[in-house]
């Protein structure tokens, strides 16, 4: 039995990512940034105007001035600015040769063909040339996120298609002779399987699909055929440990897999395996739905992060237990589901109770977990994995 430390440093050294592709615009979002992007350009590309109002000619003095024209955005000022001289101008417009400040069309006054000027602001009210990048200056790093803001970037640079991480190819199994779909009322012995549902919840809310979830008997024949194939990431329910009708080890192994770990220091989720052949990576995770739950959030996500290129999410923030259910002390490297909530800007843990990884309802309202390892203090503050941002209610 290793470590979970041990358990990640092994995914972070069998798991790289699943290679580049390029895409559109249209379809970057959420992807990861394959490569550093620089400006292609200076930015602005010229002298603009903050303002809709007056750009001024000459000698910085204020005073009456002749308005010879305008000039709006998108034209290009052919006429230089003389002394006395001013061109109406407009927010984004260019600044024309010898235009040295725009005047805020509040501060002037307006008669005829000419504007007078009492005093000039501090500001000039021009975005110089340059000023945010000049041409190779890194606009977005190599591993970002693709959100609305940084495609804004993109568009900025003209980088219609960038290239992003390719998405892994995710095949889930639900193994187990006791499974039948949520849509039918389970027989004697049987019960609904509830893995699968929260597997692609889960996958979903990194932004990465399960394309193939299917169900199947314990038979190792049958899994084996179903879990060959080209996919990336290979997830077994079921059938971790030792009993006689486990065969998630032997299905990995008939296939050829390299097990890098099948048990690890962990409550719940001890019997998790993990295993890779060539770049494909495959676990074998114990069936209880707490199990999923804890194993999917420690060791899993970190093979997906891996694969997708996503950022690792792996912080424990120190929070101060608020009621819930009393944590028990272990001698395994304990997880509870639990819930955090924010009262006068502080955030406070509550542990959520749970008989045994067996329960499926305690996970309702989970939005974190609680870690104990052994001999560590079980009340007070406690290290607490934030999986979803606190709600407050509007
Ligand atoms: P196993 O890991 O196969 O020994 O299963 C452990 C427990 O999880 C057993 O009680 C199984 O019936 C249950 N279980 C296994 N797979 C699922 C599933 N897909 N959905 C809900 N419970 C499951
Ligand atoms: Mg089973």
């Amino acid at each position: 039995m290793i470590s979970l430390e041990e358990a990640r440093q092994k995914i972070l050294s069998h798991v790289g990512n699943a290679g580049v592709i390029e895409v559109g615009l249209a379809d970057a979002w959420g992807g990861i940034l394959a490569e550093q992007l620089v400006a292609d350009a200076y930015y602005p590309t010229a002298d603009r105007s903050t303002m809709d109002g007056y750009v001024i000619g000459g000698d910085e003095v204020p005073g009456t001035f002749h308005v010879i024209g305008e000039i709006p955005a998108g034209t290009f000022p052919e006429i230089p600015l003389g002394k006395g001289e001013a061109l109406r101008i407009f927010t984004g417009a260019l600044i024309p040769q010898g235009g040295g400040r725009v005047v805020m069309q509040e501060d002037v006054t307006r008669d005829g063909d000419h504007v007078s000027i009492k005093a000039f602001s501090e500001n000039r009210f021009i975005r110089e040339k340059g000023s945010e990048a000049a041409p190779g200056d890194v606009v977005l790093e190599k591993g970002t996120k693709l959100g609305g803001a940084e495609l804004a970037i993109l568009a900025q640079i003209g980088e219609v298609r960038p290239k992003i991480l390719r998405k892994p190819v995710v095949r889930h199994i639900a193994t187990g002779s006791e499974l039948v779909a949520p849509d039918q009322i389970p027989g004697r012995g049987e019960i609904r399987d509830t893995n699968s549902n929260l597997l692609a919840g889960l996958f979903k809310s990194l932004g990465v699909e399960i394309s193939d979830s299917r169900r199947v008997a314990d038979d190792p024949q049958a899994i084996s055929e179903i879990a060959e194939g080209d996919w990336d990431l290979l997830l077994i329910s079921g059938g971790a440990s030792v009993g006689d009708y486990d065969f998630g080890a032997e299905t990995l192994k008939r296939l050829g897999f390299t097990i890098h770990f099948d048990k690890v220091n962990l409550r719940p989720g001890k019997p998790l395996i993990f295993a890779t052949r060539g770049n494909q990576v495959a676990f074998v995770i114990p069936g209880n739905p707490i199990s999923h739950f804890v194993s999917f959030h420690v060791a899993i996500r970190l093979a997906v992060e891996r694969l997708a290129g996503l950022p690792c999410h792996w912080n424990f923030l120190p929070l101060e237990i608020r009621g819930g259910e009393p944590l028990r002390p272990d001698p395994r490297d304990s997880f509870w589901v639990a819930r955090v909530s924010v009262e006068d800007g502080k955030l406070f843990v509550t542990p959520k109770s749970w008989s045994t990884s067996g329960n499926t309802f305690s996970l309702a309202g989970t939005n974190a977990l609680v870690r104990v390892k052994s001999g560590a203090p079980a009340d007070g503050v406690v290290e607490t994995l934030l999986l979803d941002l606190p709600e407050s209610i509007a």
